[in-house]
């Protein structure tokens, strides 16, 4: 496996920041209900502004990290709601504002598996050619059980026959999956992994279940209905995770937490860096984690180091 920030950064010579972007499309799945852990935003980015267009939510933010952080190439990420839900005219619109900003180098599209056909996908594979190009699909478990509880709408199936689909047409695939899932436990999680790596995914994208302002698992959370996982099970579970999937799958994501506003629960999951820390340290890609999480204060204090190693290790493709 490699981290996604590795392979881009070997690949273009420097960092490549990824640009959230809401483009105004919805989501089919929220005329239903929605999946239990969203909410109306479809898991916008805190700094995205959804009023503006494609072109000025890329300037904002890439005006912003040029300063920042000295940044010169850029993921235009196609992150809110259903980002192939539309007709092919205005796909092709969205994708190309962001593709003719200057210094994109790709394009990420985040979507469901019941929201590609053909058409589309003919579409996106024509960015190719000059664009590094990801479809994201979300599938969170291989358990239909699971699917149906959480009301992701679509089955492992339907997201196994989108990959095959998208294959045919020399996309990259990433998914994305949920660990800590109401009612599954840590063989099913496994599983997944293990289903994933069948599929020869080139992707994926690990979050922890958490639980966001305005979701439907808010409520069920509050009457007490639903636990969630303790940092150190966390850790131990996606490095579990990682070992089951495919030795050269790239890894763009090792935790999920909402924006500020939003963010219920786990309190843990705000220590982003704390708990990739960790999972580097016992996959024995890092130094171990350097500064520990005060959870009243929100800040991060310095502590000694854990040079534990691991079973396996990061290594390059
Ligand atoms: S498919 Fe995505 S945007 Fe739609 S309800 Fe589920 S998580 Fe939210």
């Amino acid at each position: 496996m490699r981290l996604y920030n590795d392979y881009l950064k070997d690949k273009y010579g420097c960092k490549v920041h990824r640009v959230a972007l809401d483009a105004g499309f919805s989501c089919p799945n929220m005329e239903s209900g929605g999946c239990i852990y969203c909410n109306s935003k479809g898991s916008r980015a805190s700094y995205v502004v959804p009023s503006e267009t494609i072109r000025q939510q890329l300037e904002t933010r890439i005006q912003y990290l040029r300063k920042a952080k000295n940044a010169k190439k850029f993921i235009a990420y196609f992150q809110a709601h259903t980002n192939t839900y539309a007709s092919v005219d205005e796909l092709k619109a969205a994708y190309d504002q962001a593709t003719g900003f200057d210094d994109i180098a790709g394009i990420s599209i985040g979507t469901r598996p019941d929201a590609v056909d053909r058409e589309k996908l003919k579409l996106i594979s024509s960015y190719k050619e000059n664009y590094e190009v990801w479809l994201e699909y979300g599938l969170q478990s291989a358990h239909d059980r699971t699917l149906k509880l959480i009301n992701r709408g679509h089955t492992f199936d339907d997201f196994s026959n989108a990959v095959k689909l998208t294959k045919e047409f020399g996309i990259p695939v990433c998914a994305h999956v949920i660990l800590g899932l109401p009612g599954e436990t840590k063989l099913d999680m496994m599983a997944t992994a293990k289903k994933l790596a069948k599929l020869n995914i080139e992707g994926v994208k690990i979050h922890l279940l958490h639980i966001l302002k305005g979701s439907g698992l808010e409520k069920l959370y509050k009457e007490g209905k639903i636990g969630l996982l303790e940092q150190d099970e966390y850790v131990k579970l996606v490095c579990e995770f990682l070992s089951n999937l495919a030795p050269d799958i790239i890894v763009q994501r090792l935790t999920g937490q909402g924006s500020k506003d939003d963010h219920i629960a786990p309190l843990w999951a705000l220590d982003k860096i704390g708990t990739i820390e960790k999972i580097k340290t016992v996959i024995g890609g890092g130094q171990g984690p350097t500064k520990s999480f005060d959870k009243s204060s929100g800040l991060r204090t310095e502590q000694s180091r854990n040079t534990k190693q691991s079973k396996f290790s990061l290594r390059p493709l």
